[in-house]
């Protein structure tokens, strides 16, 4: 992998890059769109490639669950295996630890919205989730599917993911819930860092796959400040920068603030699952070349199309009627096609294909929205 820089902004840490994988370019600033499953949820590859995305993140935790990466691996690599012939991501599988540990007992995401009612207490140092149990070497899940118990440490994650065979893969890390207190983002930091150095230890000569470490410390300023040192410290290809970004806009903005003038300006950074429109601009502003987000494809299939309008609910009677495209403004093929009541009506009869119609128009829109951004770079303007 080769990153260049191709512009630095004069107002901003904004940057217009070039990142040069074995399967091609990526432009960025960038949106990486989801494929956990090796897929973009309800488009096959062709159409994923359609909506002007440049690379895609699939999930090594899911990806090791069902299929197994050997038969990713027999298949020729996740690239051939679902025939996506542009550049790749897997994440470690350390989002997994949040999301299937105290993510799930809280009910929170990564962005804490709200603290819930009665199980709103911090938590503390030396507890752990109901059903994950985060140890000094790795990590012991439940298998959503069997319910066997499954071992995922650093050394099992690179590989795993060297079997999958992506452009770009991660360190394996512990993503911190919102709600840990100081003490405990301490300690899982300690835990998080001796990882990042196991991961680098354990990655075969002879793959060209880049590896990226992630930088954790949630909403503390010291520990941000001391894991995007220590982690930059390590030679990684390139970030990542994982875990609780704050409640709000202004705390992940600070969150930015802290970390990025402690990491290699020439290496690449990519900020984990966080993309919302109205947070692109603050984002790119802060440095982020990549950043991953499931909301153009998880609205989609909620029956959520975004728009120049705003967010429009197209189970809302109100377009059964509406001969007009999603977005008058809109290019994409959907847009030059179909028609709101036709999607509206596709929507009410249960027909998968609206989930489709409505995917491909979201993922167009966003990465339209980005390449906005880019231009906006190149022409002084951000
Ligand atoms: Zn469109």
């Amino acid at each position: 992998m080769d990153f260049k820089i191709l512009k630095k902004s004069k107002l901003s840490r904004a940057r217009l890059g070039f990142l040069e994988t074995s399967h091609g370019v990526v432009e960025t600033p960038c949106l990486v769109p989801v494929a956990t499953q090796a897929v973009v949820k309800t488009l096959d590859s062709e159409e994923a490639h359609e909506t002007k995305s440049q690379i895609l993140i699939a999930n090594t935790f899911h990806l090791h669950l069902k299929p197994g990466e050997k038969i990713v691996e027999k298949a020729g690599g996740l690239h051939k295996f679902m025939n996506w012939r542009k550049p790749l991501m897997t994440d470690s599988g350390g989002y997994q630890v949040f999301s299937l540990g105290f993510g799930r007992d809280y009910e929170v995401g990564k962005v804490l919205k709200f603290f819930p009612g009665k199980k709103g207490e911090a938590i503390k140092e030396g507890q752990q989730p109901q059903h994950i149990k985060i140890g000094l070497d790795g990590v012991i899940f439940r298998s959503p599917i069997n319910g066997d118990e499954l071992f995922l440490g650093p050394k099992e994650s690179i590989k795993i993911q060297e079997k999958l065979g992506a452009d770009i893969i991660f360190a394996f890390d512990e993503c911190t819930a919102p709600l840990a207190d100081l003490k405990y983002v301490k300690k899982s930091l300690e835990r998080t860092h001796n990882w990042a150095k196991i991961c680098l230890k354990a990655r075969s000569k002879r793959t060209k796959q880049a590896m990226f470490g992630i930088v954790q410390g949630s909403r503390f300023k010291a520990l941000r400040e001391e894991s995007s040192k220590f982690i930059d410290s390590l030679g990684f290809e390139g970030y990542g920068i994982g875990g609780d970004l704050g409640t709000n806009k202004q705390t992940t903005k600070k969150i930015l603030d802290w970390t990025m003038p402690n990491l290699n300006e020439k290496k690449p950074r990519h900020l984990l699952g966080i993309g919302y429109l109205e947070d692109m601009e603050m984002i790119i502003k802060s440095g982020v070349d990549l950043f991953d987000c499931t909301v153009p494809t998880h609205y989609a299939r909620r029956g959520i199309a975004f728009t120049s309008q705003g967010k429009l609910d197209l189970k809302d009677k109100k377009f059964f009627k509406k001969n007009e495209a999603l977005d008058k403004g809109c290019v994409c093929k959907i847009c030059l096609n179909y028609k709101k009541d036709y999607i509206s009506h596709l929507l009410r009869a249960g027909e998968i294909t609206a989930l489709k119609l409505i995917t491909f128009h979201n993922l167009w829109y966003f990465n339209t929205f980005v390449e906005e951004l880019r231009t906006k770079i190149k022409n002084g303007k951000m």
